[in-house]
């Protein structure tokens, strides 16, 4: 079942993050109607749920009916089971049932990790770090730009909590490595000390639990929890900006960790004296520790970081495209990924190999320079071509079925795609009215939304247009 709900899945999703995401996952059990499989992290977990809950619905729903389950089993830490979880906002049984509105899909996830807010008393814990396995040092390449705040951070990663860099902050603009590096530290302890207790948490969430805490007039447990941690990453404080009673109870934990020489690891987009809305109080003990920039990465550096991407992933690329493509992508690394992943997605959509005149192409439109219009008639083709319809049944009143699918989907698309009113779609049509192309474009939606097989063809067109258009 597993099998064919992934070639399903790989058609639909772009193979990077197929490769990614569903790679990585084993179906584990399957009864009757229920499916568990089984993924690496609690961070995954909650990346699929994100992201894919929907799309893993449909799918399971198609191969084992409407009653469709999907269970996730979340692959624990083997050196860290010395004491079970005890969670509060998880019923007694241990599990806890997420109900997707939209989809109708519960969800049940046994390992029950989300915020796991341990009750205070229990001499282990056992903590789901959080942590992404992918953000390791090996992965992040050092430069001129980051050498600092790496090396700092290796540092902290050998003896967490017995250097002067404590805090640890790292800070820089978006799509620096902030993240990734802050994870790296993370990862890197775990494995070297298995005994420490390592938490990764962004401060969105960090302000969310805090809130739903005082809600509940739980303020002192959440301050347990946190206190519990001795490796305690939290990626983005300048959210913490103006939250002042999360900064409080923030302030508490800092200084309760600090005291017993447990490592806090802070990152923040602009340095901490710039960080408006942050207590005076938090900021100067920011300064006792290190605070350590990313910059933007230079050429050099930006070559090897898509080298080392393309390694890792199996890619082969002439040195002329890489050069192209770290000489025209200067901002940051993310959109240096970004471009990567484009090409890749368009080299296998297209079934061409990846050189210098698809990269142009990408490229062009990832700077959102001068685009071609795309016209009704161009879509049309397309939609012929791609149906294998002749032109001409498209305007006649043919109820052909095939024709009438290829119709609306043209519909459709040109609704997507041009900025022509509905009148003149129509027209395009044999004369059509405006009623028509909109229970077409209706259509084809409800269908997109039932049918994963229509879907994955009117993706593949739009995909094949937003090329044309470039
Ligand atoms: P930030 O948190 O600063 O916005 P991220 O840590 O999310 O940035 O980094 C964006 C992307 O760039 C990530 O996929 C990350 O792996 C990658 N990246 C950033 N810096 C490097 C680097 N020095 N070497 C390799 N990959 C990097
Ligand atoms: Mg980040």
């Amino acid at each position: 079942v597993w099998d064919t709900c992934l070639s399903i899945i790989k058609d639909i999703v772009e193979w990077q993050h197929f490769k990614t995401w569903f790679e990585p996952i084993t179906p584990v059990d399957l009864k009757e109607n229920v499916l568990t499989i089984q993924v690496p992290s609690q961070f995954f977990y909650e990346y699929l749920e994100e992201h894919y809950i929907g799309l893993l619905g449909k799918t399971l729903k198609r191969e084992l009916g409407k009653e469709a389950r999907l269970e996730y089993r979340i692959m624990m830490d083997s050196g860290n089971q010395a004491s079970k979880p005890i969670t509060m906002d998880v019923p007694a049984q241990g599990y806890k049932t997420y109900t997707n509105n939209e989809m109708d899909f519960p969800l049940v996830i046994n390992n029950p990790v989300k915020n796991p807010f341990v009750i205070p008393g229990l001499k282990k814990v056992q903590i789901d770090s959080q942590l992404n396995p992918v953000y390791t040092f090996d992965a992040f390449i050092e430069g001129d730009c980051n050498r600092v705040a790496r090396r700092a951070g290796k540092t902290v990663a050998e003896k967490p909590g017995a250097t002067s860099f404590n805090p640890l902050v790292i800070y820089g603009g978006v799509g620096l490595g902030k993240t990734h590096l802050a994870q790296s530290i993370g990862n890197e302890v775990k494995h070297t000390h298995p005994g420490k207790v390592v938490l990764y948490v962004s401060s969105e969430k960090f302000i969310n639990q805090f809130m739903d805490h005082s809600r509940n007039n739980a303020v002192n447990d959440f301050i347990h929890f946190y206190q519990l941690i001795d490796v305690l990453i939290i990626d983005d404080v300048q959210f913490f900006s103006r939250a002042e009673k999360t900064q409080d109870a923030f302030f508490a934990i800092f200084n309760h960790l600090h005291q017993s020489g447990k490592q806090l690891i802070l990152t923040s987009d602009k340095p901490p004296k710039d960080l408006d809305g942050v207590q005076e109080r938090l900021l100067s003990r920011f300064r006792w520790g290190l605070s350590a920039d990313l910059q933007v990465p230079d050429y050099e550096t930006r070559i090897e970081i898509l080298e080392r991407k393309m390694k890792n992933d199996g890619l082969d690329m002439s040195k002329e495209v890489v050069k192209y493509l770290a000489y025209n992508i200067s901002s940051n690394v993310r959109e240096l990924e970004g471009a990567l992943i484009s090409l890749l997605a368009q080299s296998s959509l297209n079934k061409r190999e990846i050189d210098l005149e698809l990269a142009k192409k990408v490229l062009r439109n990832f700077v959102k320079t001068s685009s071609k219009e795309i016209t009704i008639e161009t879509i049309q083709k397309m939609v012929c071509d791609f149906f294998n319809v002749p032109y001409d049944k498209l305007l006649e009143k043919t109820r052909k079925r095939e024709v009438v699918q290829a119709r609306q989907i043209t519909m459709y698309l040109a609704k997507m795609f041009t900025k022509n009113s509905l009148k003149t779609i129509g027209e395009h049509f044999g004369g059509r009215d405006h009623t028509t192309v909109i229970h077409s474009f209706q259509t084809v939606k409800d269908l997109m939304d039932t049918d994963l097989l229509y879907r994955e063809s009117v993706m593949e067109l739009q995909q094949k247009i937003q090329l044309a258009a470039m």
